[in-house]
């Protein structure tokens, strides 16, 4: 399929180019020290992750560890409560080991490391996702686990950070500046700059700079690969649309890899928080303009110098002022449409896919959801795919907390 020039039949081959680009987007803008350690693992990435061997040995894991294929479900009573006759699904990363998809490319990621003679793993950690699903990695494959966190973050994430330790991992207060993901994110760059030569550094999601976008979008597209076989053995016929929410963007482009090349319309969702004034959500591809951060090209959200802007979201996967530069490209390309979906909004659908399905959703998931309804009741006919990124254990108390039981 040709769309807007780009032609999608090789599209996963062809972006990112050599270098990371995916268009204007994406690169590597990082110190001369860190600029070794990144060639170092593209080149790795390039020959060991496309070896048999290791492919082999990824799979094995995703079924005998991971779970893998998560099934994907019809969701009749949400359906049917609808009544336009849309018919909604969703594939179940809530059921994948460690419940979310984060688990998809640690798993990759620490294999890699096994293969290239590393003894740790290192990574950042906000709201602690990352952080545990890389300390389940780590402990699999038996190699230390460093993992960076703010302060502020440590004492407002217990449960993750409990669930880190009893891994076996390292957390590392960090207690510069606001003492959260940014100082983190600071340190752990720092740390791997000290230990690339026995470490590597592993990345939360699609960003960073290269090769990481590419690395996380190929070990997350599982997601997709697995979901366009299941939906089509189901139903006879690919989803009339795919829906995903979009934090740093690895959930969404794990599943939309595997769509990009089919007549499928294809959303990604952004949190509207509070509403749209700057500091109240964390809708970047919506409302920034292109810039640098974090070693990458993509568009972003800024204050008025221009640095990164402070965020909120209701979900904390999903409060960072930038999106993977793959993103920004499929967004000026217009192959996949960006949309918001507000705090009140996505609350509602976790109540309502909890109520009708027996499912709670992650609150990052649950914008997913509340775009997937949205659609549907736009709809006349059709089908709607949902990336169920995780489930909602991890916010039952916030949420009866802030929101009470509905
Ligand atoms: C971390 C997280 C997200 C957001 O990350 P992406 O890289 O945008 O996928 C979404 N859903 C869940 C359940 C998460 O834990």
């Amino acid at each position: 399929m040709i769309f807007n020039n780009v032609n999608f039949d090789t599209y996963l081959k062809n972006y990112p180019t050599e270098d990371g680009f995916f268009g204007k987007y994406g690169g590597s803008y990082i110190s001369p020290e860190l600029q070794v350690a990144m060639k170092e693992i593209s080149h790795a990435y390039n020959t060991i992750c496309k070896s048999r061997k290791f492919i082999d040995e990824l799979r094995r894991i995703r079924r005998e560890f991971q779970g893998r294929p998560t099934p994907i479900s019809h969701l009749q009573r949400l359906s049917d409560s609808i009544g336009t006759g849309v018919q909604l699904y969703a594939k179940r990363e809530d059921l994948n080991h460690s419940g979310a998809h984060k688990l998809n490319h640690c798993m990759g990621e620490a294999l890699l490391a096994k293969y290239m003679g590393k003894k740790k793993v290192i990574a950042e950690t906000g709201a602690g996702q990352h952080g545990v699903a890389l300390a389940t990695a780590a402990a699999y494959f038996g190699l230390e686990c460093d993992i960076y966190m703010g302060k502020v973050d440590i004492e407002k994430q217990a449960p993750n950070v409990a669930r880190m330790k009893i891994l076996g991992a390292r957390v590392v207060e960090v207690t510069e500046g606001l003492q959260t993901l940014k100082e983190a994110v600071d340190a752990a760059f720092a740390a791997y700059a000290r230990e690339y030569k026995d470490a590597i550094y592993c990345i939360g999601s699609v960003l960073g700079p290269h090769p990481f976008p590419l690395m996380v979008r190929d070990f997350q597209s599982v997601v997709g690969i697995e979901a366009r076989e299941q939906f089509m053995d189901m139903t006879g016929e690919l989803p009339d649309a795919v829906v995903a929410c979009v934090g740093g963007g690895s959930n969404a482009m794990g599943m939309f890899a595997g769509f990009l090349n089919d007549p499928v319309d294809i959303y990604g969702v952004e949190p509207l928080g509070r509403g749209t004034a700057l500091g109240d959500h964390a809708a970047s591809l919506k409302y920034g303009t292109e810039g640098i951060m974090h070693g990458f090209n993509s568009i972003m959200l800024k204050d008025e110098n221009g640095e990164p802007a402070p965020v909120y979201s209701v979900a904390s996967g999903l409060d960072y002022p930038s999106s993977g530069p793959e993103h920004a490209f499929l967004h000026d390309l217009g192959r996949v449409k960006y949309d918001v979906i507000n705090d009140d909004e996505t609350i509602d659908a976790f109540f309502t896919l909890s109520r009708l399905e027996g499912i709670i959703p992650a609150i990052e998931s649950s914008h997913a959801v509340a775009y997937g309804i949205k659609l549907a009741q736009t709809m006349k006919k059709g089908s709607v795919l949902i990336n169920l990124s995780g489930r909602g254990d991890k916010d039952m108390d916030y949420v009866i907390e802030k929101y009470g039981i509905r």
